[in-house]
């Protein structure tokens, strides 16, 4: 749908049998395989069981999916000589080409969708719905920044200048680029900054979450298959300070394309501008956010819950986007409180690859035990205003939270961000909405913000004084499309540019003029 030259992804929709049950039929020929997978370098590396990582399910922590062999620092180092070698050849290759490697990526994983959707869940913990869109997502990103390299990358510019002479832009990769990404989109964040780097020309060392470390190598053996040389793009699962430390402290290399906490984007933009006699580096980081959600008197209280819902306990919270704080105008607040009530109770947690179920796991124990510490220090102040409950019988042995929603004063009560499925709830007059918007502002993230209002000249004077990467007027606030919607936030949730948008690939670039005197 997005212009003649890239296709959108194929959907499959789960309720409807026809698509449903082949699915399922393909996804269980890989419940049961066991993965035991390592780094993905440019030279052979040894199994070496000191250094290898056990990984279980977050629904069922008794079941396996497999092991990871992490990255040694040695290796790391020995990437980036291979990476920085590889450079000159696959810039000069031409980017019609580099494009093609993309696409059939893309290709490749719509192909497997099956696989890959099975390893979402047993890995990370996601809906099958989830594992839908997320592969759907990986290759969008694939399909569209193929195209915009083509665009871009392919003929010079030609800029008009004084007879006499011709001047020329010309775009080409910077180096070697560090793709670091995050577990809550294992394939398309992972995929994304991996394939957008790497078809601006530039080499790639790809250091996936340790958590979905798994499914990031399958994607990686695919892109080999897809005909992208070893040395080009190279995997290195393992621990986040240790492999980490090693790539943003090496002065060749380029650039960075970071997602995840906002406290590890400083870790590095410290690293990185740390290094001696190096050059200045290209940092892409997309962090965390506090994102609210205002709802005025005149919105439909109905919509309001569903799509509240959505954006607050879909992927258990789990995303970058979702809702942290609903404010709701006073003389609306107790109508919708009650309708979200309603519909919490109706919310299903448990499996996450049973189609009944809402909301699956949250990734891990750590995860778990953070947000029930600050789940237990709100319910002991008294500010519960609704709870989903567990189920044991579903809940378990898995690291489950339930979907919350509490009370507070102001946004401010918050230190940090909850990323779960809890929601916080501030109730304001019509005549603090300065106040509001301020506030909000002040607390210096800036990823999304939905405001629900009939009243269109107050959506729209919202939408204008806030300062964050995406709103969202009478909708939920998640789920940002491809070319559609492009994605990324400002001030503590990132620099720029936005990822599936028109100007993303531009950052992996360095540019050129030349001008000649004719
Ligand atoms: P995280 O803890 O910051 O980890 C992200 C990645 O950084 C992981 O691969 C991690 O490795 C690595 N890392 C950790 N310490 C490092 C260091 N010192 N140097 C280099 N790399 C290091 O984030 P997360 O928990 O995976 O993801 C959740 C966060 O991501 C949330 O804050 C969420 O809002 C944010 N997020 C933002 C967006 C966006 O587009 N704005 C999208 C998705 C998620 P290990 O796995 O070994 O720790």
């Amino acid at each position: 749908i997005y212009g003649e030259k890239r296709r959108n992804s194929r959907g499959v929709n789960l309720n409807v049998r026809s698509h449903y049950e082949p699915l399922m039929k393909a996804m269980s020929g890989f419940m049961e395989r066991s993965y035991e997978v390592g780094p993905l370098l440019a030279f052979d590396v040894e199994r070496d069981p000191a250094n290898v990582h056990e990984v279980f399910s977050p629904y069922d922590r008794r079941q396996r999916v497999g092991s990871v062999q992490w990255t040694s620092r040695d290796q790391a180092a020995r990437a980036v000589d291979a990476a920085w070698a590889a450079f000159p050849r696959w810039e000069a290759t031409p980017v019609a080409e580099r494009a093609a490697i993309i696409r059939r990526l893309g290709d490749l994983m719509e192909e497997n969708l099956a696989e890959l959707m099975t390893l979402c869940s047993r890995e990370g913990g996601k809906l099958l719905t989830d594992g839908v869109d997320e592969i759907r997502e990986a290759v969008d990103f694939c399909r569209y920044y193929a195209m915009r390299a083509e665009e871009q990358f392919g003929e010079p510019l030609e800029l008009p200048g004084p007879t006499g002479e011709s001047n020329r832009l010309m775009l080409s990769g910077k180096g070697v680029f560090a793709a670091i990404s995050p577990w809550n989109f294992p394939v398309a964040i992972f995929c994304g900054q991996m394939v957008a780097a790497a078809v601006a020309g530039n080499s790639v060392l790809a250091k996936p979450a340790e958590q979905t470390s798994i499914v990031a190598h399958r994607v990686v053996e695919l892109l080999y298959e897809a005909g992208m040389p070893r040395d080009v793009v190279q995997l290195l699962p393992g621990d986040g300070p240790t492999v980490g430390s090693v790539l943003t402290s090496d002065p060749r290399i380029t650039g960075v394309a970071f997602t995840g906490g906002t406290d590890t984007a400083q870790i590095i933009n410290r690293a990185l501008a740390a290094r001696e006699n190096a050059p200045l580096p290209a940092l892409v980081a997309e962090t965390g956010g506090m994102n609210a959600l205002i709802v005025d008197s005149t919105a439909l209280p109905e919509q309001v819950v569903a799509d509240v819902v959505q954006s607050a306990y879909q992927s258990a919270g789990q995303r970058c986007s979702a809702l942290r704080v609903l404010y709701l105008q006073d003389d609306v607040a107790d109508r919708v409180i009650e309708i979200l009530r309603g519909a919490m109770d109706e919310l299903h947690v448990g499996d996450p690859r049973d189609l009944g179920t809402d909301v699956g796991p949250v990734i891990d124990e750590d995860a778990r035990k953070n947000l029930l510490a600050h789940i237990e220090k709100l319910k002991g102040e008294g500010r519960l205003l609704a709870e989903t409950r567990l189920d044991p019988a579903h809940t378990a042995h898995g690291t489950f939270v339930p979907p919350v929603a509490f009370s507070i004063d102001t946004i401010d009560a918050l230190e940090r961000e909850q990323f779960g499925p809890v929601l916080h709830v501030v109730r304001y007059k019509a005549s603090e909405i300065e106040k509001v918007l301020e506030s909000i502002n002040a607390k210096g993230y800036g990823l999304t913000f939905g405001v629900h209002s009939r009243n269109e000249s107050f959506a729209q004077l919202v939408a204008q004084k806030i300062r964050v990467g995406n709103v969202y007027i009478n909708r939920n606030i998640i789920g940002a499309v491809v070319g559609v919607q492009p994605f990324g936030g400002q001030g503590l949730s990132g620099t720029g540019p936005k990822a599936g948008g028109p100007h993303y690939l531009l950052r992996f670039a360095t540019e050129k003029t030349v001008t000649v005197n004719t």
